[in-house]
């Protein structure tokens, strides 16, 4: 078996939405929205751990596609990086994405219908997430850093 680096290997958060229904019954331009709310312990890198994820996704049937434009919240555990304190930190991931239905194949950056009538949206909010994830996290803009005691 081949041996990734264990480092790179992304976080998975399976979640799915059933879409059976809109497409069979939809019209083009019909819409469902489908609230998220999550409780996780899903360490994203050694400093960030994700803990809860929630908002909602709205998804509208097209002509060849489903159009799904997530509104998502999110709470993680990090470590500031003045202080080096943990520290809880909301954030937000607002995006869309494509889901072509009938197809074998995603083009471009597009994903797909899976044959149960089903989309994947956890590796998309996932990668939303990690993008929104700064790289010096801070608890607070006037946070100090550990030079507390030399005042
Ligand atoms: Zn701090």
């Amino acid at each position: 078996m081949k041996k990734e680096p264990e480092k790179f290997e992304l976080p998975t958060f399976p979640a799915k939405i059933d879409v059976k229904n809109l497409i069979a019954k939809g019209k083009v331009g019909d819409r469902l929205k489908v609230e998220i709310d999550e409780k996780l312990n899903l360490r994203l890198d050694e400093e960030n751990v994700l803990k809860e994820i929630s908002g909602n996704v709205q998804l509208t049937l097209l002509e060849q596609e489903i159009l799904a434009q997530f509104d998502i919240n999110y709470l993680a555990k990090t470590v500031c990086a003045r202080c080096l304190k943990e520290y809880s930190r909301q954030g937000e991931a607002i995006f869309d994405r494509e889901y072509l239905i009938g197809r074998r194949l995603p083009e471009d950056d597009k994903l797909l219908v899976d044959k149960n009538f089903q989309i994947e949206i956890g590796e998309p909010i996932l990668e939303e997430v990690m993008l929104d994830v700064p790289m010096k996290p801070l608890c607070s803009e006037k946070c100090e850093g550990m030079t507390g005691n030399d005042k």
